[in-house]
Order: structure tokens, then C-alpha cells, then sequence
């Protein structure tokens, strides 16, 4: 039964059946991330996970980080897989961010399937790809349908939270279990974002922006309120701040940003010139939020503290800043934040992550680009710098090639990035169809 697997170049597993059913189960499991280790965890959903894969003979591993905080792994390359071939990475995250169930129009952890959308917090990040994954494994696994190369299954813990108890665990204690892997395919992209009837641009991630989290400190000297001091820490930290805050960052594009606007300046048949391109990206919708800040460096204040009485002036005042930069872009934005912190302020990491890019070529992005257009003829994938990060910061470590692809065709009027870590989080039930037919003939190929 393997072996014809193997041999069918389009054979697929069939229409998916379970995908919409798994994502409403997995919503339904609380694995809020607080950011401490006091959540649910993740432990109960990676069980879930590991129940699905036992059902169809997949044998999987549970690694616990912390308290309840739980990772799996397994392995997946049945008779028919070509097992020369190095394994490629699925990965999904467990977690999802806290939902505040007040502002929803339903609970955020029922797991509600009405109006043709699956509903709840994990809807679009990312229980839909971890759905999606586990729909088409077990459907090929009870056809006998065999991946072209081994899978390498991982859902991970903690992603929400920078990953420390989970894909950066997994790399630092158990890199054996990861071996051999070049390249993966995970969250967040492969979405698509309708310019018209009959083209829809499927945004690839091959790149996000790096995270340096700066902790800023001014020392003056302490006294009381009411007498001169010219050596006040709170006067020059809140300088400080307000010169990050307004900085105007120069624009400096990527390989990826370039690829992503030359596709939508084609696309909409229209010249980009870089005076007002973030005026033409707003016609893109949304997206353009995302897009926008990928233009250049970024770095916002986010929390400020000193002091403990109004008459008395404190000897030390602290800041917060969010630094994002592009993939090479590290060593400019930290001379330009120490330009503006000036002499009397300083600066300490919170967290400092490396950005990350790779190419956007190669059999896999062809397989990815050849199932879409299989999938929907008006399809064409283009890569995309992403502001944000997510696990493939980890697999960067290990050399891996880490690509966003959680394919779903989506209706044009929908939000979808303010879907992500928003109010009324849902994913249309035909959009995850999709995926899975998508991702069914992926494994295919890839
Ligand atoms: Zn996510």
C-alpha cells in the first residue's frame, strides 16, 4: 500500500473530513500562554495531539519543558517514503495567546462552528495549521498514502512567549531529536490576499524581522522634589524615549520586501516608487500594517518606571523599548539607538534574536507555488519579509530553511491580520478545507 504512495505523482489522500472538527477540539483546549509558567500549559493538547497519531499507528514523544509546558515530536515516514532524503520539519505551535471573553461575541474556548467559520482563540494561531497538519497525516496514513521524504512532526510549547519553553528548548536539550532536518514549514503564511477575481497573491514567509527588547537606564543623582537638580534621571530617560519614539527610521529593504512589493506593484499594474509606497500598500487592506513595518527598522517605547514619591527625585528611572530590525539591518539599528539614548542613558538586552531569511527558490518553494495553482488556478505565491517572529528563530540555529506556509485560500473581505492575537478570532471552514487539499498534495512533492 506504501508503495503507490510513493510512486502516483498527484495521489492525495482525499477531501479532508476532520480538519474542521480538530481545530474546534484543539480551541477548546485552554493552552493560554501568560508568559509565566502559572497557564494551563500545553500538556493537555500535546496529548490530544499524540491521541490523534496513536489512532493511525504514529508513534509520537511528549517532552515536558517545565510544568505542564509540552512539546511532541514524531516521526513519520511510513513504507513508500523515500527515507534518503532528509526529513522535512511541520511544525505548529501549541499555545495561544490569553483571551479576554467580554469583548468576544462568543467564548473564546468553545470551539464554535457557525456562520461557516470555526470560532475561538487559536482560530488563525495556530491551531488551523496544527489541524490542518494532523488532518492530512492521518488521512494518508489510513490510505497508505506515503510522504515523498520523512515528516518531521513538532507542536510545539511557548511560542507566544519567545519560544523559551519550547522550540528553543527543544534545540538547546534535545537537538538529536531534530536531526537532519534542512528545511521546514510552519506559521505565518501561505494565506492569501485577493487583488482580483481571478488572482490571488499567497504570501510565503522567508524572512522575519530580528527582536532586540532593550531595557534603558538613566543614573542621576537622587534628592528632594522641591530643589534644582540638573542631574535628574527622569528628565533624561523620558528624552531618551521620546527621541526613540519619534524616530523616523530610514526605509531599508530586503531581498524579500523587494520580492514582495515588485509582486504587488505587477500585480496591481501600477510603479512603486518608495515616496508613497506605503500610501499604495493600504490598498492591499490589512495587510498593509503587517507589510508596513517591514519597510524598515522600528522601535517603540513600551513601558516606563522610576520613582516611588512625589518629592523625591529618584536616583535611577527605566524604559522598555520593542526594537525590530530587518535581516542584516542589526548593527545600524543599534549605533542609531545609541546616537539617540546620548550619553546619560543605557542600554541592556531583555532579548536579542537574530533575524531570519533564505531564499525564495528551490523544489520546495516549487511545490508550495505548483499545489497552490493545482488548488486554485488564480494563485501566486510571493515571499514576504514578516514584522513579527515566531519558532523558525529556533530552527535558524540548527541551519534550518524555515518557511511560513499554512496555506489557506481566504474570502476577500475578511481581517485576517487582525485575526491574529485578536477579538473574535475565527477561520472559515472552507479555508481549512483548502489548506488540507493543499498541503495533502505538498507532502507529495516536497
Ligand atoms: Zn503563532
Amino acid at each position: 500500500m506504501g508503495e503507490t504512495g510513493a510512486m502516483s505523482t498527484e495521489l492525495t489522500a482525499g477531501v479532508s473530513t476532520e480538519v474542521v472538527d480538530i481545530c474546534s477540539e484543539l480551541i477548546r483546549i485552554d493552552t493560554s500562554n501568560y508568559g509565566t509558567n502559572e497557564g494551563p500549559g500545553e500538556r493537555k493538547a500535546a496529548e490530544y495531539v499524540a491521541g490523534l497519531l496513536d489512532e493511525v499507528g504514529i508513534e509520537s514523544t511528549i517532552l515536558e519543558s517545565a510544568n505542564s509546558r509540552a512539546s511532541l515530536v514524531a516521526d513519520w515516514a511510513p513504507e513508500g517514503t523515500d527515507t534518503t532524503l532528509p526529513p522535512l520539519l511541520v511544525h505548529g505551535h501549541l499555545d495561544v495567546v490569553p483571551a479576554n471573553a467580554a469583548d468576544w461575541q462568543v467564548d473564546p474556548f468553545a470551539g464554535e462552528i457557525t456562520d461557516g467559520c470555526v470560532w475561538g482563540r487559536g482560530a488563525v494561531d495556530m491551531k488551523d495549521f496544527d489541524a490542518m497538519v494532523l488532518d492530512v497525516v492521518r488521512a494518508r496514513a489510513r490510505a497508505g498514502a506515503a510522504p515523498r521524504r520523512p515528516i518531521k512532526l513538532v507542536f510545539t510549547a511557548d511560542e507566544e512567549a519567545g519560544s523559551q519553553y519550547g522550540a528553543t528548548w527543544l534545540v538547546n536539550e534535545h537537538r538529536d531529536l531534530l536531526e537532519g532536518c534542512t528545511e521546514a514549514i510552519g506559521e505565518v503564511g501561505g494565506f492569501s490576499l485577493t487583488i482580483r477575481d481571478d488572482l490571488r497573491l499567497y504570501l510565503i514567509q522567508t524572512a522575519e524581522k530580528g527582536m532586540a527588547w532593550l531595557n534603558l537606564f538613566a543614573d542621576g543623582r537622587a534628592g528632594h522634589g522641591s530643589f534644582r537638580n540638573d542631574d535628574n534621571a527622569v528628565t533624561e530617560l523620558a528624552a531618551a524615549v521620546a527621541r526613540i519614539g519619534q524616530h523616523k527610521w530610514p526605509y531599508k529593504i530586503t531581498s524579500a520586501q523587494q520580492a514582495f512589493l515588485d509582486a504587488v506593484s505587477e500585480a496591481l499594474d501600477i510603479e512603486l516608487n518608495l515616496d508613497e509606497v506605503e500610501q499604495t500598500l493600504t490598498r492591499l487592506g490589512s495587510i498593509s500594517r503587517m507589510v508596513g513595518a517591514t519597510m524598515s527598522n522600528t522601535a517603540n517605547p513600551t513601558m516606563l518606571g522610576g520613582g516611588y514619591k512625589h518629592n523625591v527625585i529618584p536616583g535611577q528611572a527605566t524604559a522598555s523599548i520593542d526594537g525590530r530590525f530587518v535581516p542584516g539591518g542589526r548593527e545600524e539599528f543599534l549605533a542609531t539607538i545609541k546616537e539617540l539614548l546620548g550619553d546619560k542613558v543605557r542600554y541592556e538586552f531583555e532579548q536579542d534574536n537574530a533575524a531570519v531569511e533564505t531564499e525564495f527558490s528551490g523544489a520546495l518553494v516549487e511545490a508550495m507555488q505548483h499545489c497552490l495553482a493545482v488548488e486554485d488556478p488564480g494563485a501566486k505565491a510571493v515571499p514576504y519579509l514578516m514584522s513579527g517572529g515566531t519558532d523558525a528563530k529556533a530552527w535558524d540555529k540548527l541551519g534550518i530553511r524555515s518557511f511560513g506556509f499554512a496555506p489557506l485560500r481566504l474570502p476577500a473581505e475578511l481581517d485576517f491580520v487582525g485575526m491574529f492575537h485578536g477579538v473574535d478570532e475565527r477561520v472559515p471552514t472552507d479555508s481549512l478545507e483548502f489548506g488540507t487539499r493543499v498541503l495533502d498534495r505538498f507532502l507529495q512533492q516536497a
